[in-house]
């Protein structure tokens, strides 16, 4: 059970006065969270966290998530592919497809709360609803959208202008012809969470030896759905390389989404491309965040090669945990990284070959930017930051003129 009096010893105590006073405020208000999975990702991930601490500030928070059938998640990946940047071939039908599946949640979901806080592109269209409802609707994008395609930014767009405002992760993500307030909140990590609290190094060691990974070897870890936008495929290639150089293991890990329907393909190439080499560990995991915590505490090294992300959680996972950190320079983890001093920015394979070669080679300086990224994570990514910025976020559609603009 979720004791917000609990964080006190990490965030102080007057941060979490603060979190009752802003919930006070929203005393009696009702908010409703969509999202279209309940398991697998980011949103999934800090929803579940999210809800409970709402509550305990005394905000009547809910959480529901929309059905959809694999045709629609189907539509709905490619657009957020798109949202990314790749190509995608779209037809007339995957929009009216999207926009029945839409009308049909709409009917069944009870969209009453006071406040509406959709997350991303698959339930955006639910705003519709809201002339009827007369309620607040705020729209949440966990998606880097700065290289969006044209054909789905703008049918979206059609959709934001009917929300209140609407939440971008970085600065760098909003756009200037959105006419509704936006507002930046990064997400967080719950550092209580089972994702996230301290083990005892027997529950580490049970994980490592359950998977047969010997830890006298270096351990080189990403934890990602299986997903190209995360290349999997460009990190065993990395591996390769450093490989020849210094002796490593690789862990690639991760379970699925329910609303990705491309998991299992990529999975299947990553398989192959590991071939028989008996040092690439490719996991495939079913939701298990004690699973997830153990192997990131048990890594010597943490990657996220991802070519597109938005945030990217197992950054700051990763960071909290005082590990040190590879990841790409894409989306939110900039944000997370500050180069060669709370972990390292790549941008290429050789990059992060290179970098990884490094680290293996100067544990010292490996320790320091690990240490720095903690200090990071503590000051700038834990939920309670993130809890005071939604709850003002909530306020702030009651008293328009405080909203912050970019
Ligand atoms: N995650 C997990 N199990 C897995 C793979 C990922 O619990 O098998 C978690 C990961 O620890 C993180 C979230 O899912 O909390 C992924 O969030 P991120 O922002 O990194 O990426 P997304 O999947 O949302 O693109």
């Amino acid at each position: 059970m979720i004791d917000i009096k609990k964080y006190e010893h990490i965030t102080g105590k007057s941060a979490i006065d603060e979190l009752y006073f802003l919930g006070e405020k929203l005393k009696g208000k009702k908010v409703k969270n969509i999202n279209s999975t309940a398991v697998g990702g980011g949103v999934a991930e800090i929803l579940t966290k999210m809800g409970p601490l709402m509550k305990q500030v005394g905000v009547d928070a809910s959480w529901d998530v929309i059905k959809g059938d694999q045709k629609f998640f189907v539509v709905t990946k490619k657009i957020h592919n798109a949202l990314h940047g790749k190509q995608e071939p779209f037809s007339a039908e995957d929009f009216d497809y999207f926009s029945q599946t839409a009308r049909e949640n709409a009917k069944s979901m009870d969209l009453s709360a006071d406040i509406m806080f959709v997350h991303d592109p698959q339930p955006i269209m639910l705003v519709e609803k809201r002339e009827e409802l007369k309620n607040k609707w705020i729209w949440r994008c966990h998606v880097d959208i700065t290289e969006a395609r044209d054909e789905v930014y703008r049918f979206l767009r059609n959709y934001i202008s009917f929300y209140d405002s609407c939440v971008f992760s970085a600065p760098s993500f909003s756009k200037k012809d959105i006419t509704i307030p936006q507002v930046m909140i990064c997400p967080s990590i719950d550092p209580l969470s089972d994702k996230n609290r301290e083990l005892e190094k027997e529950e580490i060691d049970k994980v490592f030896e359950k998977f047969g990974i010997d830890r006298s070897r270096p351990v080189i870890t990403q934890i990602s759905r299986f997903d190209y936008l995360k290349d999997p495929l460009g990190v065993i290639k990395v591996y390769k390389l450093v490989k020849k150089y210094n002796d490593c293991q690789l862990i690639l890990a991760g379970g699925g989404a329910t609303d990705d329907p491309e998991g299992m393909k990529v999975y299947e190439e990553v398989k192959e491309s590991a071939g028989n080499d008996k040092d690439i560990h490719i996991l495939l995991l079913p939701q298990d965040d004690l699973l997830i915590n153990a192997l990131q505490r048990g890594s010597d090294i943490i990657l996220q090669k991802s070519l597109k992300e938005g945030f990217g959680l197992t950054v700051s996972e990763a960071l909290w945990k005082e590990k040190p950190v590879i990841a790409s320079a894409v989306g939110g983890i900039p944000l997370q990284i500050t180069h060669k001093y709370g972990g390292l920015l790549t941008y290429s394979i050789d990059g992060t070959a290179y970098y990884l070669k490094q680290l293996l080679n100067e544990p010292a300086y490996a320790a320091q930017l690990a240490k720095n990224g903690k200090e990071h994570v503590k000051n700038n990514f834990l939920i309670t930051r993130h809890l005071r910025e939604y709850l003002l976020l909530f306020l702030s559609v009651y008293n328009k003129e405080d909203v912050v603009y970019f």
